[in-house]
């Protein structure tokens, strides 16, 4: 029946209804998935008949560039859905950036642009909408800092009570700030993320609390329209290549899912070719990838891009599917790379947090091999604001002046600075 939606077991076939409080098959712990049937003949006109309707008139449906796809994410009520709203992100065309990753046409999608800087938003306004259907009593997630930054916030908004655990020493400024001010109540773990990760697990098996770690099926359904949103922006001519950070590959796989579906629909003719980039001190699925996907490999992670820092990443099988049916890469970049793709970033106004510069390192990484020639159309995903964490970077010069001393200076500089006109 058209409009039905199922919850799928991916491993052993198991179905749910769609207001499952599972985030993992009950019978076999196998990943779940969201599985929809729309009506694709009137799809396109729908999600572009929305679109237009942002105004303040107009309810969370229309203007969340989340929920204007809801017949592909959830169609939950008006009621029911928690939203800021999120999504409505910029596409953006910056010289410096294209010339310094070697493609002409380079893209950049800015997650960081969402209500809480990061787009886990389009994830969780989702997650806590299903909450709220299912009446869950409390929500808990493992974070390495957004995702407990946008429960936080998402479960204040939905006033249900939430738990987060953190990796503790492990967790950029910004993002416990938040998580913090929000309301959540925040455990710094003595362990890393993965460990972290567990115990949520474990909390959401013994105590019934809902868990709305990336593993959450409808986590994955929010992050979709991140792509829905790019091919809508791009007028539904799918680009050749997306490049992405990737740690936990929540991500990889909600844009794997995005763009199979997206043309099994017939919103795109093509499917564009995922770049999923890993830090090379947390790098188990590029290592894999290298080796055709033979094992599942983990490994203790270290890298300064601390989004990405995540050794046992919990959506591979999916991220893995996503990957195979895009013909996609799987890239690592160093530290190195990173930040000086970031300092190309931040100097040209954009800005980013360390783990999205990434995307950008790896798209130079690959056109420097000739595997993404420069006249191919790209899009780097930008997946988290720069104030989330500002350390790392290029140290500024710090000594305090006199005002005479400053005056000097200015004078000096702006005498020599070239005239515009
Ligand atoms: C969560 C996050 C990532 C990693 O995404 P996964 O879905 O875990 O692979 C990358 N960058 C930022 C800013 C994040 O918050
Ligand atoms: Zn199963």
């Amino acid at each position: 029946m058209i409009g039905q939606t199922q919850v799928k077991c991916a491993d052993c076939n198991g179905t749910y209804a769609s207001d499952t409080s599972l985030s993992t098959c009950s019978s076999c712990s196998g990943l779940l998935s969201v599985e929809h049937d729309p009506d694709t003949a009137t799809l396109k006109q729908l999600f572009d008949n929305r679109a237009t309707k942002i105004g303040v008139g107009s309810t969370a449906r229309e203007r969340s560039g989340v929920w204007r796809f809801r017949d592909i994410v959830l169609d939950a009520s008006d009621d029911a859905i928690v939203s800021h709203p999120e999504g409505n992100t910029p596409l953006l065309r910056r010289e410096a950036v294209a010339a310094y990753a070697g493609v002409n046409g380079l893209l950049i999608k800015h997650e960081g642009h969402n209500p809480t800087g990061s787009f886990k938003d389009r994830g969780m306004t989702v997650a806590l909408t299903q909450a709220r259907r299912i009446g869950a009593r409390a929500v808990a997630c493992a974070s390495t800092g957004n995702t407990s930054a946008s429960l936080s916030a998402y479960a204040a908004h939905a006033g249900i009570p939430s738990f987060v655990f953190v990796p503790e020493g492990q967790v950029a400024g910004g993002k416990l700030a938040q998580t913090v001010a929000y309301g959540a109540r925040t455990l710094r773990i003595r362990g890393d993320f993965d460990d972290c990760l567990r115990l949520a697990r474990d909390a959401s098996d013994k105590l019934g609390v809902y868990l709305v770690n990336s593993v959450n099926p409808f986590r994955i359904e929010g992050q979709k329209t991140i792509m829905l949103e790019l091919l809508q922006q791009l007028e539904w001519n799918a680009p050749d290549w997306i490049a992405l950070p990737a740690g936990n590959l929540g991500n990889t796989s909600a844009f794997g899912k995005a763009l199979v579906e997206a043309h099994r629909w017939g919103l795109i003719n093509s499917i564009p070719r995922l770049l999923a980039v890993q830090a090379s001190g947390a790098a188990p699925f590029a290592q894999s990838f290298a080796n055709h996907f033979a094992e599942r490999i983990s490994v203790r992670a270290e890298t300064r891009a601390t989004a990405i820092r995540i050794g046992d990443p919990a959506s591979w099988d999916r991220a893995v599917r996503a990957i195979e049916a895009t013909n996609g890469v799987v890239e690592s970049v160093t530290d190195d790379e990173i930040f000086a793709a970031k300092a190309v970033i931040d100097q040209c106004g954009v800005g980013c947090e360390p783990a999205s510069a990434a995307s950008v390192a790896g798209v130079r990484a690959l056109a420097a091999r000739g595997v993404i020639h420069r006249d191919e159309r790209v899009v780097a995903v930008l997946t988290g604001h720069l104030l989330k964490d500002p350390g790392g970077g290029p140290e500024s010069d710090n000594t305090a002046l006199t005002t005479d001393e400053a005056l000097t200076l200015l004078e000096r500089t702006v005498a020599t600075a070239p005239n515009r006109r």
